[in-house]
This record gives C-alpha cells, structure tokens and sequence, in this order.
C-alpha cells in the first residue's frame, strides 16, 4: 500500500496516475474475499428429560430460530484484503436489506433461548403465558426488522462499485505521505506503533466510512451543516426544521391527515350518541 501511495504522488503526468489507481482498483475487486452473507442460527438442545414436558414443547419449536448473516472479518491481513473487507461491510450495512443485525432486533429473535435457560434455572412458567410471550417477542422482531429494511438505501453491487471508485479516487488524491506529516509530534507517537502499511489501511478506510456518511446525507437531501433526523415512519434521514418532529414533511403530513378523519369520525359517532 506504502509503495502503491508513494508512487502515485511522485508521478509527473496523469497517464501514470492513472495507471496506478486502475491497477488499485483492479486489486481491491479481484480479492478473495468477497462479501458473503449466509444463515445463522440461534440453537439450543432441550434436555432429554424435559422434552415431553408441556413447557418443554413449546421450547422445541423454537429451539432454532433463522436469521441472516455475513461474514464481518477478513482472516487475511493484506491491505487489499482489508480494505476490501471494509467496502464489503460498508455495503452490508447500508444496502443490504437481508442483512438486519441490530441488536434489540438480535434480543428479541433470543427470547425463547433466554427463556429456556431461566426455566432450566428453576423460574415457574405457565405454558400459555409463555407461549404469549414468545408469540409477543418474535411478531415484535418481524415489525423491528421491516423497519431497519426501511433504513436500508437502494443501490446495486455494480452502481456501488462504480461510487466506491469515486470515492477511493478522491481518498488518493486527498491521502499524504507519512514523511509529510512526520515533523508533526502528535502522529508521530501514533506512527512508532504503526507500520507504513497499516497506517495507509486505516486512513483509508476511515475515509471511505466518512464518503459514505456524506454521500448518505446527499442520497436523502440533507444539505451540509443542517440537523437531521431519520423518520419514526419511513425510515429515510430528514432535515429538522423544529426540534422535536419524529417524521419527515410527507410522513407527517399522511400522519395530520389520518389523525384528523380519526377525530371527526370520534366526533361524528359523539354527536350520532347524545
Ligand atoms: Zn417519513
């Protein structure tokens, strides 16, 4: 990466630069390690004893509950590797709408694994009250889930290809040599623990993390220095015009109208009574 940095600074004309940065780009996208996403499963194995128990029934139906996976760590440690590790975490995370990974979604899919051990622990359970909860638990995450789904952006792996050039395009350009900074005693301290390598890496990858983050807020017209929000409706980000709006304009809007027809028909059915 160090070589790779150094000598698209040190190259004169654009033809070579250009060569460089072609050539990057071409390693980051051949890589091994391809974004992968795969099932997961939350197990547990009921005791022999306790599987012809009522309670212990119940438990069996959801003794292993699904959800979407991928694989979040490079085992290589190359810099091509890990940076493509983080593009493909990237797009993981902000497009991918399988993958859902939030935690209290995760807390919810775990309840019945939870509650089998607190029942192997000796806590009293009702067979209805448990199947209750349960129910409860995981109607709750099917609803939590849509509603990360929602947070997702839509873009292909191909049109995000194209972005990600863009963006390590501008990381290039904007990157310094270590030897520039080096007179500067504050990264040095950082630089002892570093080599050249890791220190490309990092910086690298930060950056591509901030370009995402920028390139959100132009996706959802959010304009720069502006507060924004994401809507409690639709999920997009919004900008906020007063402190304490929950939706964007348009959610809103829907959201008065319904609550308006709801009044007057209350109101109508008042009226119809006295
Ligand atoms: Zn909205």
């Amino acid at each position: 990466m160090y070589e790779i940095v150094d000598e698209y600074k040190h190259s004169e004309s654009s033809d070579k630069k250009n060569k460089i940065f072609k050539s990057l780009c071409s390693a980051i996208w051949t890589s091994d390690n391809k974004r992968r996403t795969y099932i997961k499963t939350i197990k547990f194995v009921i005791r022999k004893d306790l599987l012809n128990t009522e309670i212990g029934q119940i438990f069996n139906v959801w003794s292993e509950v699904e959800y979407m996976g991928y694989k979040a760590m490079s085992k290589e440690t190359d810099w091509c590797s890990l940076i493509r590790q983080k593009i493909n975490n990237l797009y993981t995370r902000y497009f991918d709408k399988d993958v859902i990974l939030n935690k209290d979604y995760l807390y919810l899919l775990n309840t019945p694994r939870r509650l089998y051990y607190q029942w192997l622990d000796g806590v009293e359970m009702d067979p209805n009250e448990l199947t209750r909860i349960i129910d409860d638990s995981i109607d709750n995450s099917i609803r939590l889930k849509t509603q990360y789904q929602k947070q997702k952006m839509e873009l292909s792996w191909n049109n995000y290809k194209k972005m990600i050039e863009e963006f390590l395009q501008k990381i290039l350009n904007n990157c310094k040599l270590i030897e520039d900074y080096e007179d500067k005693t504050r990264l040095n301290s950082i630089y002892d623990f570093m080599n050249e390598d890791n220190f490309y890496v990092s910086y690298f990858c930060k950056s591509l993390e901030g370009e995402m983050l920028k390139w959100q807020k132009k996706y959802y017209d959010i304009r720069d220095h502006k507060k924004y929000k994401r809507c409690i409706t639709c999920g997009k980000l919004f900008e906020m015009k007063t402190f304490n709006q929950k939706r964007c304009i348009i959610c809103q809007k829907k959201y008065n109208r319904i609550n308006k027809t709801e009044k007057q028909k209350k109101y109508r059915v008042e009226k119809l009574k006295s």
